[in-house]
């Protein structure tokens, strides 16, 4: 099977992991609160049984290779800018490979069973290190210096919802001027079809703009499986269209939410989805959904009786 469209080469569980975190962290207000992040958004976009699978039964997928390599990727080049800048060589970031991975699969032991010999493992991380190479003939990381790596950013819109995401680099210039990076391993969109990669750059700098009050000048996308750069300058008013969209989405959501309705929609993405086997699309049964999932996954109470399928009475229904 080819490589999957860059928009789905990312690890749904590392490190878009939005939706939402029972267990809150220290000083990230609301991070345990429903919300919604590009990702998931794209998810509900692409097909809304995906996005039910992934955010409200938390059925857990399979690392792919792809995504395994994108995860390594990210955090080799987030460690990378820990040295100093004289010392960020294409060798050095390529000699962090082996301890990050060594890394995520202490953190996750699910890796585990990506590879079942030693010579594929080094295929991979080979293949790995051919992107970091790519990296740098696109940016010199001796000449940067980040203001952040891996920013975790969150607003509320007014009325809702919780927006939340991560983003990989902020670079910010000596007038104050912000730049969003993030980097992709796989290939850029053609031209014309870069709408699902802008959407979660104008989602970032919506959330930057209502955290900071001001709008990023730069959302830089970084396509190291083709080394190409694609940047864009975002204005106020496709700003606040792309609020319009997410309020969208998310009314979508919720209204499906109440429902239970959550149709598979097929697409060519669907040889990536992790859930064929129980998607009635290609013959497969889901499982009944857990009592109380939807409302603590999206704050919102279904009309269907979860876990039997029944419709509940109305509230007005007395
Ligand atoms: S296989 Fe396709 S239609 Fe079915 S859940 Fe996955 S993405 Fe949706």
């Amino acid at each position: 099977m080819p490589s999957p469209p860059s928009s789905s080469v990312q690890d749904p569980a590392v490190p878009e992991f939005v939706v939402p975190d029972p267990a809150g962290e220290p000083g990230r207000a609301g991070r345990g609160r429903p919300g919604l992040s590009p990702s998931r958004a794209n998810d509900f976009m692409q097909c809304p049984l995906l996005f039910r699978f992934r955010v409200i039964d938390k059925l857990p997928e399979p690392p792919s290779e792809a995504a395994a390599r994108g995860t390594l990727v990210h955090s080799v080049l987030e460690r990378l800018y820990d040295a100093p800048a004289a010392d960020r060589s294409a060798a050095a970031a390529r000699a962090l490979l082996p301890g990050e991975w060594d890394r995520m699969r202490t953190a996750e032991p699910r890796y585990a069973d990506l590879f079942t010999a030693d010579a594929d493992v080094a295929a991979w991380l080979a293949g790995a290190g051919d992107l970091i190479g790519t990296y740098f003939t696109l940016e010199d990381p001796t000449r940067l210096e980040p203001r952040e790596r891996e920013l975790f950013v969150e607003t509320e819109l007014d009325g809702g919802p919780l927006l939340r995401g991560v983003v990989d680099r902020l670079d910010v210039a000596p007038d104050g001027a912000m730049r969003v990076v993030d980097y992709k391993t796989g290939r850029s969109p053609r031209p014309g079809y870069e709408g699902s990669a802008l959407f979660q750059m104008r989602f970032y700098a919506l959330v930057l703009w209502r955290m900071r009050g001001e709008i990023p000048r730069m959302l830089q996308l970084v396509y190291l499986g083709d080394g190409q750069v694609l940047r864009h300058t975002p204005e106020e008013a496709e700003l606040a269209t792309t609020e319009r969209r997410i309020r969208s989405i998310w009314a979508g959501i919720q209204a499906t939410a109440r429902t239970g309705d959550w149709r598979p929609r097929k697409s060519a993405l669907c040889p990536w989805c992790a859930h064929q086997g129980i998607c009635p699309a290609f013959g497969g049964t889901p499982p009944e959904l857990q009592a109380g999932a939807t409302e603590l996954a999206l704050g919102v109470n279904s009309q269907v009786s979860e876990a039997s399928g029944v419709t509940a009475p109305s509230r007005s229904s007395g």
